[in-house]
């Protein structure tokens, strides 16, 4: 069924416990942690608990989880004090655009200063 959790997904498996992760912040509907990988000296995925394979399937289906990833990425940006740097928050969609795990999630990026565009 739609959202429900996928036996081969880590974010799903990290949502559950099963995989760790430093999670940072945590709501009914979303969990937040450190990338593995940081880009920037703050680093933050903002996922939801539901399963959907991107941002948009989140939005279509599910719209008030997905305003709580945007609410969430605020609530992380503050915590993490990017208030001197800004913050990005980077939704990749599909794998040209650098997609690797297919479930949704927000990328939260700050404490320097980034450039645009991207790569
Ligand atoms: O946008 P994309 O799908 O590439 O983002 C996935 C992110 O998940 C990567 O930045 C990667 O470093 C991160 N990751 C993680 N923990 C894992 C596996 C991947 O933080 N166990």
């Amino acid at each position: 069924m739609a959202g429900e959790p996928q036996a081969d997904c880590l974010f799903c498996k990290i949502v559950a416990g099963d995989v760790p992760a430093t999670v940072v912040r945590e709501t009914p509907t979303t969990v937040a942690f450190r990338d593995i990988n940081p880009q920037a000296p703050s680093h933050v995925l903002v996922i939801p608990r539901v399963h959907y394979p991107d941002a948009t399937s989140l939005a279509t289906a599910e719209p008030q989880i997905a305003a709580d990833i945007l609410r969430e990425a605020g609530e992380v940006a503050a915590q993490e004090k990017t208030e001197g740097t800004g913050y990005r928050v980077v939704f990749n969609t599909g794998t040209g655009a650098g997609q690797t795990v297919f479930h949704a999630h927000a990328h939260v990026l700050g404490g320097r200063g980034l450039n645009w565009p991207p790569g």
